[in-house]
C-alpha cells in the first residue's frame, strides 16, 4: 500500500478549509496549507470588517431618523477612526485562527500550494503527498481588461484605506459593490457607481432594487447606468474612469466590484485532472468530489450550487470532513440559506424567488406588505420597510421571504428558520417572541 506523507491535505485556510480541518483533527493526519493571511476572506477582508463599518455608518443613520424626534444634530464620521476600530478587530485574526489550528494539534503551513498530481503537491518547493486532498481557496475579485487595469483597487483595498478619500469609483453594482458605496457615502465620500446594466443585485426582486436605489441616489450615490468602463488613467494626481459614454475624472479610488471568481491561479489543476465547471469555479459532484476522485473543492471555489457564503463554506468544509472519516455517504443536502445585502436599510431574502412565484400563481400566494407605517418601523424611522412573503397555495407553509428594512438581517433568520422546519403560519399563534421587537410582527407579516 502506498504510504503518504498525509491523509489528508486541505489547500486553504479560510472558514471552509478550517471546517475540513476541524472535522478530520482527531480522526486523519492531516495539513492545512494558507499562502496568505490565516482566517481567509470573511474574518480578514470580508463580512466581519464590513460589518464593523456597517455598525458606525448605521449608527449615523438612525441618528438622521430620529432628528427632531429627541435627538439633535447628526455626527460626522471619523473615517480613519472607523477603520482603526475596524483594525482592532482584523489584527487579531491570522495569529489567533494560527493559535486555534496549533491548540488543535492541526499540522499548518504557510505558503502556496500547487498540484503536481492527484496525489502530490508542491509546497514552496517541497513535494507533499496526501491520499485525499481538499481545494479551499476561495475567490479572489475580478478586474477588468482594460487599458489601466493596473490602477484598480478591489474590495481588498477599501477595507484597508486609512485616509478618507474624497472621490471613489465602483464597476459593478453587486453586493460588494452596494455595501462599500454605502458605507463610503454614510461617511461623506462622493461615490459613483459604473454599472454595465440598468440595476443593482442582478437576481434579486426588481421593485425591491428600485426602492434600495432610491434610497442609496437620496444618500447621494451617483448610479452611471449602462456603462462598460472601457479604461483607467492616470491624470495629475487622480483617476480618469471611460465608459462607452462618457468620460469622468477626478477620483482618488477606481475599485473594481465586478464578481469574485474562483481562486484557482496558483493551483494547476489540469495536472492533476481537476476541471472547472462550464461558470467557472471547480467542477464538484453531489459529494463535492471533483473530476479527480480523491480531490473535493469547498466553499467559494467550488461550483456547488449553493451561494457563495461564509456559512455555506462551514456547511460543505464539515460535510466534506464527515464524508472523509466515513461518517457519512450521502451526497450533500444544503439547508435553507437566507442572504442580506448591508446596504442602510439591508436587502434579505430567503427561500422560492419572488420572481418565481410571481411566475408560478398557480403554487404559491405571494403577501406584499409596506411596513414603514407599522409600529416597528414607524418608531425607527423606516418609512420604506417592506416585506413579501410567500406561501405554498396547496399547504399554507411557508416557502420563501424578502425583506427590505432595518433588522432586515434578523427578520430573514426567523423566516429562514420557518422555511427550514417547514412551518406554516399557525406555528405562529403559540409563539410568544418579545414585544416590541422585530419578531413580534411576524404573526401579522402574512
Ligand atoms: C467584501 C466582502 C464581503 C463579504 N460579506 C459577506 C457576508 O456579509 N456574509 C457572508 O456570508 N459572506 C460574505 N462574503 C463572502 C465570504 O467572505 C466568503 O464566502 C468566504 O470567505 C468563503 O470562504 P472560503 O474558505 O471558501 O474562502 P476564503 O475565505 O477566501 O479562503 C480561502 C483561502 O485560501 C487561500 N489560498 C488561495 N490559494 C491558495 C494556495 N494556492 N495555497 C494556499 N492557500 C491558498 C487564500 O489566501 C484564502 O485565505 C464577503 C466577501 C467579501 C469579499
Amino acid at each position: 500500500m502506498v504510504q503518504y506523507d498525509y491523509d489528508v491535505v486541505i489547500i486553504g485556510g479560510g472558514p471552509a478549509g478550517q471546517q475540513v480541518a476541524y472535522g478530520l483533527a482527531e480522526q486523519k493526519r492531516i495539513l492545512i496549507i494558507e499562502k496568505d493571511l490565516w482566517g481567509g476572506t470573511c474574518p480578514n477582508r470580508g463580512c466581519d470588517p464590513k460589518k464593523m463599518l456597517y455598525g458606525v455608518v448605521e449608527a449615523k443613520r438612525q441618528t438622521e431618523a430620529f432628528q427632531n424626534k429627541g435627538l439633535q444634530g447628526v455626527p460626522e464620521i471619523d473615517w480613519a477612526a472607523m477603520m482603526a476600530f475596524k483594525q482592532s478587530y482584523t489584527d487579531q485574526i491570522p495569529s489567533g485562527t494560527e493559535a486555534g489550528l496549533r491548540h488543535a494539534n492541526i499540522h499548518h503551513n504557510h505558503g502556496t500550494a500547487r498540484l503536481l498530481s492527484d496525489h502530490a503537491l508542491d509546497l514552496d518547493g517541497e513535494e507533499i503527498s496526501a491520499d485525499k486532498i481538499v481545494i479551499a481557496t476561495g475567490a479572489t475579485a475580478a478586474k477588468p481588461e482594460i487599458p489601466g487595469q493596473e490602477l484598480l483597487e478591489t474590495s481588498d483595498d477599501f477595507l484597508n484605506q486609512t485616509t478618507k478619500p474624497k472621490q471613489i469609483a465602483l464597476i459593478g453594482a453587486g453586493y460588494v459593490a452596494i455595501e462599500l458605496a454605502n458605507i463610503a457615502v454614510s461617511a461623506g465620500v462622493t461615490v459613483h457607481i459604473f454599472q454595465h446594466n440598468h440595476a443593482i443585485l442582478g437576481g434579486q426582486p426588481q421593485a425591491y432594487t428600485d426602492e434600495l436605489t432610491e434610497l442609496l441616489t437620496q444618500k447621494g450615490i451617483i448610479f452611471h447606468w449602462d456603462s462598460d468602463v472601457t479604461a483607467v488613467e492616470k491624470q495629475d494626481r487622480s483617476l480618469v474612469v471611460e465608459t462607452n459614454q462618457e468620460t469622468v475624472a477626478g477620483f482618488d479610488h477606481v475599485y473594481s466590484a465586478m464578481g469574485r471568481p474562483a481562486n484557482v491561479a496558483d493551483l494547476d489543476l489540469a495536472v492533476a485532472g481537476v476541471k472547472l465547471a462550464e461558470h467557472g469555479g471547480i467542477q464538484v459532484n453531489d459529494y463535492l468530489q471533483t473530476t479527480a476522485a480523491n480531490i473535493y473543492a469547498v466553499g467559494d471555489v467550488a461550483a456547488s450550487p449553493a451561494p457563495k457564503l461564509t456559512p455555506v463554506a462551514g456547511i460543505e468544509g464539515r460535510y466534506v470532513a464527515q464524508v472523509l472519516s466515513g461518517k457519512i455517504d450521502k451526497p450533500i443536502q444544503y439547508p435553507t440559506i437566507a442572504h442580506t445585502v448591508f446596504a442602510g436599510p439591508e436587502l434579505a431574502q430567503v427561500g422560492v424567488p419572488l420572481v418565481e412565484a410571481q411566475a408560478h400563481p398557480d403554487r404559491y400566494v405571494i403577501n406584499d406588505q409596506q411596513l414603514g407605517a407599522w409600529y416597528t418601523y414607524m418608531r425607527m424611522g423606516d418609512a420604506h420597510a417592506k416585506v413579501s412573503v410567500i406561501t405554498d397555495k396547496q399547504t399554507g407553509i411557508i416557502v420563501g421571504a424578502v425583506v427590505l428594512a432595518t433588522n432586515a438581517e434578523e427578520v430573514i433568520n426567523y423566516f429562514a428558520e420557518m422555511i427550514g422546519q417547514q412551518q406554516s403560519a399557525d406555528v405562529l399563534q403559540t409563539w410568544v417572541p418579545v414585544y416590541p421587537s422585530a419578531a413580534s410582527d411576524l404573526t401579522y407579516l402574512y
